[in-house]
């Protein structure tokens, strides 16, 4: 599937891609969407924001932040399990106290490393 825009320039791999999924989906396996670092940094940055905003008087964006680390996690999971289920275990911290404050920078750090530049 598409990621980051960079597939979806050829229309033909982006349908491929989906017809793959489908017929992975029909067979019985589990249909995983591939793993892209950036998209889960990304991700987890807008569920920082929304926190923020959260804590100044919009209660409704807890929901949208936690809509927000699951895609982090499934950004993750294919290619790096052990990285998504760090931030499964943050999400469900978070779930469990919605005060809770996630260590925001030290989960990106762990996705991507300054040295990895
Ligand atoms: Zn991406």
């Amino acid at each position: 599937m598409a990621c980051c825009g960079k597939k979806a320039a050829d229309l033909r791999k982006v349908i491929q891609g989906l017809l793959d999924d489908y017929e992975q989906h029909v067979g019985g396996m589990r249909v995983m969407r591939d793993s892209c670092k950036v998209c889960a940094c990304k991700h987890i940055s807008q569920a920082r924001a929304l926190l923020l905003e959260m804590n100044k008087g919009y209660p409704e964006h807890y929901w949208f932040a936690m809509g927000h680390l699951a895609e982090a996690e499934d950004e993750l999971m294919k290619e790096f399990p052990e990285l998504g289920g760090k931030v499964r275990e943050e999400r469900l911290k978070l779930e469990q106290d919605k005060k809770y404050w996630i260590p925001f920078a030290d989960l990106i750090i762990a996705i991507d490393p300054p040295e990895s530049k």
